[in-house]
């Protein structure tokens, strides 16, 4: 279950594009062994665009006359979503545009927002075909739920907005090696997690967030999700065998005590967006320019050593990574994880098996960290990096952000 807030028209006309690059390179076979005879058969009639290389698919819904399309659906890997967020968010149109229904069938390798989908819509978790055949089904029936988007300002000062992740050191370090392996499929990111666990680094830099206090008022758009408890399946097991830590600093319930209020940094001061004239949107209202420190009301992490920061507004990271299992496409929040320098490579390796049942935070590791917020800056200081957003590699140095609640529509059935 979710936040429903309408459907697809009836007939659908959906513009469907294809990478045929993505994954093991089979996303055309599935179409045609799959995904072509059912929505035949759920009558929702389709276009197929196969991209033939690198932001085709950004271009191609960038000069879209979108009044000739219900839904722009991907058959590939969130990747290709990326683009075609960023196509629609580049446009005059923006805010009309990026209302535009959107649908995902998992292609790729990296299939974090399919497997989400299939989640939030309490389907039997599945993977692969059947993850596919699964979130075929979802999308002919055709609900649409908002979808929060994340305004990302990287250090060129370019903008671009994500749906899925921000990732610096283990696990973007992961995702970007293991391209290497992409012949294997989803298990590439097994095959990476090993390698770099055996030259498990140390990334230095420096952390701060806008935490959500647990008092604050929830934002307009946001209603309850689902029936069952966001947190109950961090509560319902204890795979790791060791009690839940409950030190204030480390419970997901428990955010940092020296937060002080939520208050919106003095409107005169919203981040220039001076500079990058094909960038539109919303305002970040939240963010000041990143040459200038963070707000007072900002919680600034004091350690500068860290083996991973993540902050994921999705609860899957892969098909088999449950990384924050209380998210919803629709919670105005970014779940913001981070692993600090001093853990042993066995602590580590558990919690990325425990994350694979969602389970991590039960782990009662001191080492992780997590709290819910609206915006973050991150100012790596180690020379040389890899930072990623929504999978695909961006280019390293400072970044901030800002969640959008609702800014999108996804369909989830
Ligand atoms: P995967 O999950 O397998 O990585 P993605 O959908 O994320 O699949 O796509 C991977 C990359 O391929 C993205 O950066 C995307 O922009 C790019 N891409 C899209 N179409 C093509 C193409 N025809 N040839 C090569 N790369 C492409
Ligand atoms: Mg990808």
């Amino acid at each position: 279950g979710g936040v429903v807030c309408g459907e697809v028209p009836r007939p659908c006309r959906v513009m469907l594009l294809l990478n045929p690059q993505s994954g093991r390179g089979q996303a055309q076979i599935l179409y045609t062994t799959h995904i072509q005879r059912m929505l035949t058969e759920a009558a929702v009639p389709h276009t197929l665009f196969i991209t033939d290389r690198q932001n085709h698919a950004r271009e191609l819904v960038r000069e879209a006359d979108l009044s000739q399309w219900d839904a722009l659906v991907i058959l590939s890997g969130d990747g290709l979503l990326f683009e075609v967020v960023n196509g629609l968010m580049e446009r005059e149109d923006w805010e009309e545009a990026i209302q535009t229904p959107l649908g995902i069938l998992p292609g790729g390798s990296g299939n974090a927002l399919a497997a989400s989908i299939n989640y939030y819509s309490g389907s039997p978790y599945v993977y692969g075909e059947e993850l596919l055949v699964s979130c075929g089904f979802l999308l002919a029936r055709g609900l649409l739920s908002p979808l929060d988007l994340v305004s990302l300002h990287l250090a060129s000062g370019r903008r671009v907005f994500s749906f899925l992740s921000l990732a610096w050191g283990f696990v973007a370090d992961v995702d970007i090696e293991s391209e290497r392996y992409r012949q294997v499929g989803t298990i590439r990111f097994m095959v990476g997690t090993a390698v770099r666990l055996a030259g498990l680094r140390v990334y230095q830099g420096r952390l701060a967030f806008l935490p959500i206090s647990e008092t604050e008022e929830k934002p307009p758009e946001q209603t309850s999700t689902s029936p069952s408890s966001p947190t109950s399946s961090l509560c319902s097991s204890m795979s790791c065998g060791t009690t839940a830590d409950t030190s204030p600093n480390h419970s997901p319930l428990h955010p940092d005590s020296t937060v002080q209020s939520n208050t919106l940094p003095s409107p005169c001061h919203p981040v220039s967006v001076k500079g990058t004239a094909n960038h539109k949107g919303p305002p970040d209202s939240l963010l000041v320019p990143l040459d200038q420190s963070v707000p007072a009301d900002w919680t600034v992490v004091k350690e500068q050593d860290f083996v991973l920061v993540l902050a994921i507004y999705q609860s899957h990271l892969a098909e088999d990574l449950q990384a924050a299992p209380q998210a919803r496409a629709q919670d105005g929040a970014i779940h913001l994880y981070y692993v600090l320098e001093g853990i042993s490579r066995p602590a580590l390796l558990q919690l990325l098996l425990a994350m694979e049942r969602g389970t991590h935070m039960t782990c009662g590791c001191p080492y992780l960290v997590y709290h819910r917020v609206r915006a973050l800056r991150l100012e790596p200081l180690s020379p040389q990096g890899v930072i990623t957003v929504d999978g695909e590699q961006v280019e390293y140095g400072p970044v901030q952000a800002q969640v959008h609640g609702g800014l999108a529509r996804l369909i989830t059935g």
